[in-house]
């Protein structure tokens, strides 16, 4: 009961402070002496600070103002991408305190070598958080890879990367540090969930880095399946007798909207090219210099992506179905190239959806793009703490 009552008074300051303790009170429908308890609580655990300004509270006298503290507990976010390592850490108000991004040709490299390297990069940012006043509370690792559902932090299959069965434990250089593993689809769609403040509750996520990934939030959570396998949308078949697929099945998603064959439509090499685009992230990158082509009304690669989308489109009608959702969201590279995707998909699923109305405006790019999954990554700690404020060590 206690525990429930922090995360509501952490939630009300976090919603609309700074507040008084009176107006927190008046918000959460709790007596004052209660509130003042558990704010002290929340202050010794470094959620909330209680600084000198004086707020005027819903009842009495002027308070002074509670916020949940921009010091202190922060989460962790690491990232393994196939062509880049990131981190990101950000305070307990989710802002992004730090953001680094490095290019790294992870693709086939020894799993070791690769987590050595995105741990030293942890602790180089872990490092810069203490000298901003932050304590890093939850690591999470965003893996473009199979996470199941038990815990263990094994990492059972990352395709792109060339893994499979990779606990992370095993290779990470500092045991105190090691984190914890969750597939970057999903966390891209929880990023969106939390931080794009939209309304829907049940949506079905499409992201493509290299792969193509799907997530389903659905009433507000996610759903992982059985096993943690869930949202595997890249292998569902869109032409039975189509090309053959790495994963050993012919004709699915991936052979049409996966970055490799939209490139190849394109007539573009696999890793784009060597000077990228104006737009890129880094050199070589692929997405950024689809847009750019695209833009300049480059007839093959404008054929590509009217490819990939009516592929996407065939493949998003199944989960209409299935799920009934409120929305979909085009994450990760999707959303740089949604101006592209947009009308095709849509075209395939207003010929398509046909047993309920559907609104075009119910296909959207994401908000976050490609930074979804490493900032959710962070974010799922900071949201932990907030669900349960007994996480952090009493003061
Ligand atoms: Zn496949």
């Amino acid at each position: 009961m206690r525990r429930r009552n922090l995360a509501v008074v952490l939630g009300a300051v976090a919603a609309h402070g700074p507040l008084s303790r009176a107006d927190v009170a008046g918000r959460v429908g709790l007596t004052r002496a209660a509130v003042s308890s558990l704010v002290d609580e929340l202050i010794g655990r470094g959620a909330v600070t209680e600084a000198a300004a004086t707020v005027r509270g819903r009842v009495g006298r002027p308070g002074r103002a509670l916020t949940v503290c921009d010091e202190g507990p922060a989460g962790l976010g690491l990232e393994i991408g196939v062509t880049h390592l990131g981190a990101c850490v950000t305070d307990l108000r989710g802002e992004p305190r730090i953001w680094r991004r490095v290019e790294r040709p992870n693709a086939g490299r020894p799993a070791g070598r690769v987590l050595a390297e995105a741990a030293a990069l942890g602790a180089e940012v872990e490092a810069e958080a203490e000298a901003l006043g932050l304590s890093v509370a939850g690591r999470l690792l965003a893996v473009p890879g199979v996470v199941p559902n038990r815990p263990g932090g094994l990492v059972e299959r990352a395709p792109n990367l060339g893994w499979s069965g990779v606990r992370l434990a095993d290779h990470w250089p500092d045991p105190d540090t090691v984190p914890e593993p969750e597939n970057e689809a999903n966390l891209g769609a929880l990023a969106e969930y939390w931080n794009a403040g939209r309304s829907e509750e049940t949506f079905v996520h499409v992201s493509a880095e290299t792969g193509i990934g799907a997530a389903l939030v659905i009433d507000g959570r996610l759903f992982r399946g059985a096993r943690g396998f869930a949202g595997e949308l890249g292998h569902l078949p869109v032409r039975p007798d189509g090309p053959d697929c790495a994963c050993g099945a012919r004709g699915c998603l991936e052979q049409y909207a996966g970055e490799a064959a939209v490139l190849r439509e394109a007539g573009l090499p696999p890793h784009g090219s060597p000077a990228g685009g104006p737009t890129g992230t880094g050199p070589g990158d692929a997405v950024a210099l689809l847009a750019v082509r695209a833009a300049a009304g480059h007839a093959p690669t404008l054929r590509a992506l009217d490819r990939a989308g009516r592929a996407l489109g065939l493949a998003l009608t199944s989960a209409v179905d299935l799920i009934d959702p409120d929305g979909l969201v085009l994450g990760g590279a999707y959303a740089e190239l949604a101006d592209w995707l947009l009308p095709s998909v849509r075209a395939e699923l207003a010929a398509r959806v046909t047993v309920r109305p559907w609104a075009p405006e119910a296909l959207r790019p994401s908000v976050l793009g490609r930074r979804g999954p490493l900032l959710g990554a962070a974010l799922t700690t900071v949201r932990r703490i907030m669900a349960d404020p007994t996480l952090l060590p009493a003061g």
